[in-house]
Parts: structure tokens; C-alpha cells; sequence
């Protein structure tokens, strides 16, 4: 372990989440000598999540029983009042994993291309070197330097390694999603395929969610409020009547809790010998939270990019922005579309959600919002101080 610490690298991949592991693996398998660093003692640990995640056949990943938990078909859409929307098939097709086993998954799949691997290693600093970076690594109290050509930050939400490097992604704390979830087991579920959704004063400005994972589901929350920490919304969510008592035998295996950036993209997500990829990088779905497809989408293309530059012998910003103009040909417009109908969706009072619920369909493959809220402003005309900024 300490030997990989002590060599020279072409690529460094700070954080084995999924980003950081689907970079070092197309790092690796382009041909680029890579170190993967994490800094917990289990790669996988702690998890911060509710683990669905959309079919993996992209990514020619099997869904292997090793970590799919259950098969999704859709999702409930659950208004305050508690009307439910359907919404199965196409994006909405996935999986709820065990991510402590899926994470180590993908590390694993990494290494053997070739990924060296240093767990409870944490980068402390960075700093600009002839041809690269010298990165120092804290393991087990002794302090490395570790030189690489590249170095791909893929350290979550709470990212500093591209803030070190200069680049600026401090996520604002008013865009960052507090999370709570229980694990637990004896819910019973609307359908054991199915995702539930619920809006409204229970969950401010977020939702709240009942995902089936094998014989137990996630139930979490996630608040941007200032009023009450989200353990106490969750705790009330627990026992709150849309649920009908179907939580009442329900215990918890476990806790997790974390936050979620959900404002967006930052600004550049590549300097001179460096990408950044996944939370670190804010790409989330702003409406959802969901970070793992798009993480695991942008950490593959800055792995191909960096093994390419590697060939090249050109590490610099030029050479490394095909990471940035690919990643946001795919996604940057999507998730634009999505912070705009996010920040209207948190300003929706819980009369406005039942009358956008009324006006939709029980039952949909694909949720058209111009269209329902077009409907629902002859419904409801306080809602048409949004129509301008939607359709803007
Ligand atoms: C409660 C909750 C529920 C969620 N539910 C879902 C969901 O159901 N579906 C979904 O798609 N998304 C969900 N998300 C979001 C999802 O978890 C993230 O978007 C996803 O994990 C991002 O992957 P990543 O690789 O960018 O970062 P992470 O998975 O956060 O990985 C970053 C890694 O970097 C390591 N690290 C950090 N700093 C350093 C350092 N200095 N040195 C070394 N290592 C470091 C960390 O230990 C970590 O392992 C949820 C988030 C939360 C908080």
C-alpha cells in the first residue's frame, strides 16, 4: 500500500465514488499509469444515498445480483393531498443497489485494468509541478508526495481538491440538499417495483421518498430549510398520515445523511492538469438529487480524455476542455431545463401542487411539465407568475 504512494503517475483520481472509479477505469484502460485515492478505510463507506440508480447496460455493466437490490419500473408522484401519479418505463427503469457493495464493485472493475489503488489516503494539498501536480496524500499519519500528470477531482459534495488547485467549486450552502434516510425494514410498500415520491410541507422546498431496496426500502428526505435539521422532518414524515400507517411496524437497519448540490454545474470543471467530475463538479439532477448516472457518465469521459492527453503528451486546460465541451453537449442543457423548474417547484405552495396533481394524468411514461403547468394556471392563475421563467 505504501509503495503505490511512492511512485509517479500519469493520472490521479481523487474519491472512489462512482465518478472516480468510472474515470480511473477509462484512465487505466486507455493505457494511462492511474492511482485512485480514497480516503475512508472502505471504498463504498459511508453511504450517502438512497441507491437508485437508471439501467447500467450503458456503462456494459451487468446488473448483477452481487448489488441490485431491487428492479424499478417507475415511480408515484405523490401530491399533499395525497393523489398519486404514475410514471413507468423509459428513464424512469432502474435499480435500487446496495451502494457499499456496488461502489467496491465498481473500484474493483477499475483495478483490473490496472488501477492502483491507496484506501485511507486523503489529499491534504496540491501544488503546481514541472509537467503536472505533486499531491500530498495523509495515510495512516505519514504524509506522501505523490507526482501525477493529471489529476481528476472526483471528492464529492464537499470537495477542496479543484478549490486547491484554483478552480472555484464552493457549492452555496442555500443550493445544497440536507438529507436524512432510514434504512428499514417491515415498511409496507405500494408496490415492491415502484418508487414513492411525496411533496409538500412535509419536506420543504425538497421531497421525500420511499425507494424498495430487496427486503428492507430507503426512507429519507431531503430540506433546504433553515427551521428544522432533517432528522426531525423524517422522524415527523415517519408517522405523517399520507403514509396510512403503513411505516408502523417499520425499523430502521440503519441511518445516513448527507448533503446534495442541486444548483447546477459549476463554472469550469477543467484547468491546466486537472478535471473535475461527479458532486464535486455540482453534476446532479437539480429536480431530483440523482447524481450517480451523471457522475459515473462524466467521470468516463474525463478517464478517456486524460488517457488521451496522456498519449498526447499535453496535459494542458486546451487539450483536457474536450472533457468539458463532451460532458456538456450530453447534459449541460438537461440540467439547466431542470434548475429552472426546480427553483419554481420550491416556490409552489402545497394548494398549487394538489391543482398541478389534479390536472395531470393518473397515469404517464413522460412528464411534459410545460404542458401540465399550462393546464393547471386555468386552474389555478397564481401560477401564472411562473409561466414567463418556464418558458424562458
Ligand atoms: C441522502 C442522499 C440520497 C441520495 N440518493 C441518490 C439516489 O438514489 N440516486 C442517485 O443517483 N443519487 C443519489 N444521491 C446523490 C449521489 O449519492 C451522488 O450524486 C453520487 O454519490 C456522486 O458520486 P461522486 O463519485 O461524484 O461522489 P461521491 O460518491 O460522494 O464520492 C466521493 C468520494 O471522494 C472521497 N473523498 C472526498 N475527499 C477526499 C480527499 N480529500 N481525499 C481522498 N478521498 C476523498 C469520499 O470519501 C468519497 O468516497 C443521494 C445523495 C444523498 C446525500
Amino acid at each position: 500500500m505504501r509503495r503505490v504512494l511512492k511512485e509517479e503517475y500519469d493520472v490521479l483520481v481523487v474519491g472512489a465514488g462512482p465518478g472516480g472509479s468510472m474515470a480511473s477505469y477509462y484512465a487505466s484502460k486507455g493505457g494511462a499509469k492511474t492511482l485512485l485515492v480514497e480516503k475512508s478505510q472502505e471504498i463504498g463507506e459511508p453511504v450517502r444515498c438512497a441507491e437508485a440508480v437508471p439501467r447500467l447496460e450503458e456503462f456494459k455493466i451487468e446488473p448483477s445480483e452481487e448489488f441490485v437490490r431491487s428492479y424499478i419500473k417507475g415511480g408515484y408522484l405523490i401530491a399533499p393531498n395525497g393523489k398519486r401519479i404514475e410514471v413507468r418505463g423509459g428513464k424512469t427503469e432502474g435499480y435500487v443497489v446496495e451502494r457499499k457493495i456496488f461502489d467496491k464493485y465498481l473500484a474493483i472493475r477499475s483495478a483490473k485494468v490496472g488501477t492502483k489503488i491507496a484506501v485511507k489516503s486523503r489529499v491534504v494539498d496540491l501544488y503546481p509541478c514541472e509537467d503536472g501536480f505533486k499531491v500530498k496524500v495523509l495515510h495512516l499519519g505519514e504524509e506522501y508526495t505523490v507526482k501525477t500528470k493529471i489529476v481528476i477531482a472526483a471528492d464529492g459534495v464537499e470537495s477542496s481538491v479543484a478549490e486547491m488547485a484554483g478552480l472555484r467549486c464552493k457549492k452555496n450552502p442555500m443550493e445544497v440538499c440536507s438529507c436524512a434516510e432510514y434504512e428499514m425494514t417491515g415498511v409496507k410498500l405500494l408496490d415492491k417495483h415502484m418508487m414513492e415520491f411525496y411533496f409538500g410541507d412535509l419536506s420543504p422546498k425538497g421531497y421525500a421518498w420511499i425507494f424498495p431496496k430487496g427486503d428492507a426500502a430507503n426512507v429519507g428526505l431531503g430540506v433546504i430549510d433553515k427551521k428544522k435539521k432533517a432528522i426531525e422532518y423524517l422522524n415527523e414524515f415517519l408517522e405523517h398520515p399520507i403514509l396510512e400507517g403503513r411505516l408502523k411496524d417499520a425499523t430502521p437497519v440503519e441511518f445516513k445523511c448527507g448533503g446534495v448540490p442541486v444548483g447546477g454545474p459549476i463554472e469550469r470543471t477543467v484547468g491546466d492538469n486537472i478535471m473535475v467530475v461527479g458532486d464535486a463538479a455540482g453534476q446532479v439532477s437539480p429536480l431530483t438529487g440523482g447524481g450517480i448516472y451523471l457522475a459515473m457518465s462524466c467521470g468516463s469521459i474525463a478517464g478517456e480524455v486524460a488517457a488521451k492527453a496522456v498519449k498526447k503528451g499535453d496535459y494542458s486546460m486546451e487539450t483536457l476542455m474536450e472533457y468539458e465541451r463532451r460532458w456538456k453537449e450530453r447534459f449541460y442543457n438537461t440540467l439547466m431545463t431542470e434548475l429552472k423548474y426546480k427553483n419554481i417547484l420550491q416556490k409552489l405552495g402545497e394548494r398549487e401542487l394538489n391543482i398541478i396533481a389534479e390536472v395531470m394524468d393518473e397515469k404517464l411514461e413522460e412528464i411534459d411539465v410545460k404542458k401540465i403547468v399550462l393546464k393547471a394556471v386555468k386552474k389555478a392563475p397564481s401560477l401564472l407568475k411562473y409561466v414567463g421563467e418556464l418558458i424562458s
